[in-house]
C-alpha cells in the first residue's frame, strides 16, 4: 500500500516542486545522489574505485518532452563517457530511453541511443539501458535488440517481477546481450507482474539460474542478502568463477554489503546517479524501504545527516 502510494506520488509535479526546493529534503536526497553535476559524481566514482568497485553513472532524468531536452541528455552521456576515459576511472553509463526522448518517437530516440552507444564503442566502454515502467518494456527491448545488432557496447535490464521476463531473457541471450537482473522498481498490476516479495524473489532466483551459466557477462543488481547468497551458492555449484559476473548496488545503499562482497573477491559495481532531476529516483528509493520514509519524516525538520547503511 505504502509502496504503491509513494510510487504514485513520484508522478506529482506539485510534490516534486516542494521536495526539490526544500533544503532539508535535498540533504536527505544526497544520501542516494552524490551531486547535481558530473564532477561530484566522478568523485563518487573515484571513491568507489578506491574501495575496489567499479561504477555506472546515471544522469538522472526521464520522460523529457522536447527534442532539445533529449539531445541535451544525449550530450550529457557522451560527455560522461569522455570524462570517464579522460580521467581513467572505472565506470560505464546507465540511461533511460525516456530521457533520450522515447516519448517523442522511437526513431528519434533510436538515433540518440545510436550516438551514445557509438561513442561508448569508440571509447571501449559500455551503455546499460535501464528498464522503466511496463508501458515502455516492449519499445525498450525492441530498441535494445536494434542497438545490439549494431554494437556490443550496449546491454539492458530485466525485471524479475514481470511474468514476461523469462521469455525476454531468452531472446536477449540469443543475441548475446548483457543483462542486469533486478527485482523491478515500478508500480505494476497483477495482470502482468508478481506482487508478493516471495514470488518476485523466486523468479529472481529462477532467472539468475538462466543467466549465470549463459557464458555472457551479466549483472545481478540487488541489496537482498538472500538473492546474493543464492547466486553465490549456485555459481559455486556450477563452477562459475567470480570474474564471470558482477553484483551491482545503488550508491548509498548497503555499503557494508558492497564491501563484504569485495572482500570475498566478487566484482561489485555501484550505480551512481547525478543531476537535478532526482525526485522520481528519490521517491522510488523511499518506496523500496519503509524505514527510509520513517527516517525521512523524522529528520525532515531536524536536518540531521542520514545513517550509514
Ligand atoms: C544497480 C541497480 C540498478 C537498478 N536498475 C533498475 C532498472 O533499470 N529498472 C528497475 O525497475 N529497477 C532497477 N533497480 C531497482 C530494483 O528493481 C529494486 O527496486 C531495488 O534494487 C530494491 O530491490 P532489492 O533487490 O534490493 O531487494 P528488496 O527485497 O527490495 O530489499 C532487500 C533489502 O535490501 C535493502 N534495501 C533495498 N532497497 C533499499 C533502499 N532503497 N534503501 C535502503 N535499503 C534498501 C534492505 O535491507 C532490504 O531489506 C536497480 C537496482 C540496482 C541495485
Amino acid at each position: 500500500m505504502l509502496r504503491a502510494l509513494l510510487l504514485e506520488l513520484a508522478k506529482s509535479s506539485r510534490l516534486r516542486r516542494w521536495i526539490t526546493s526544500n533544503s532539508a529534503t535535498r540533504r536527505m536526497a544526497s544520501r542516494f545522489v552524490p551531486g547535481e553535476e558530473l564532477a561530484p559524481a566522478i568523485e563518487a566514482v573515484r571513491a568507489s574505485n578506491r574501495a575496489g568497485m567499479s561504477a555506472s553513472l546515471d544522469h538522472l532524468g526521464e520522460n523529457v518532452v522536447t527534442r532539445d531536452d533529449a539531445e541535451r541528455a544525449r550530450a550529457s552521456y557522451t560527455e560522461a563517457l569522455e570524462r570517464i576515459a579522460a580521467d581513467g576511472v572505472d565506470a560505464n553509463v546507465s540511461l533511460k530511453l525516456t530521457h533520450l526522448g522515447l516519448d517523442l518517437g522511437e526513431d528519434f530516440c533510436a538515433e540518440q541511443l545510436r550516438i551514445v552507444v557509438g561513442r561508448a564503442g569508440e571509447l571501449a566502454n559500455f551503455v546499460r539501458v535501464d528498464m522503466e515502467g511496463s508501458a515502455y518494456t516492449e519499445r525498450t527491448l525492441r530498441m535494445v535488440h536494434q542497438a545490439r545488432a549494431e554494437s556490443a557496447a550496449v546491454g539492458t535490464v530485466i525485471q524479475a517481477y514481470l511474468y514476461r521476463s523469462e521469455e525476454d531473457i531468452r531472446a536477449l541471450l540469443g543475441i548475446g546481450c548483457r543483462i542486469r537482473l533486478v527485482k523491478g522498481a515500478y508500480k505494476e498490476p497483477s495482470r502482468i507482474a508478481f506482487r508478493s516479495k516471495k514470488d518476485v524473489d523466486a523468479n529472481f532466483i529462477k532467472l539468475m539460474k538462466i543467466l549465470l551459466p549463459s557464458g555472457i557477462y551479466h549483472a545481478l543488481a540487488t541489496h537482498d542478502p538472500k538473492m546474493i547468497e543464492a547466486a553465490i551458492r549456485f555459481a559455486v555449484e556450477q563452477n562459475i568463477t567470480k570474474d564471470k559476473f558482477e553484483f551491482q548496488m545503488l550508491y548509498g545503499i548497503r555499503t557494508d554489503l558492497q564491501q563484504q562482497l569485495v572482500r570475498q573477491g566478487y566484482r561489485v559495481r555501484v550505480y551512481i546517479p547525478f543531476g537535478k532531476d532526482w525526485f522520481p529516483y528519490f521517491m522510488r528509493r523511499l518506496a523500496e524501504r519503509p524505514a527510509n520514509l520513517i527516517f525521512f519524516a523524522k529528520n525532515f525538520f531536524r536536518g540531521s545527516a542520514p545513517p550509514a547503511q
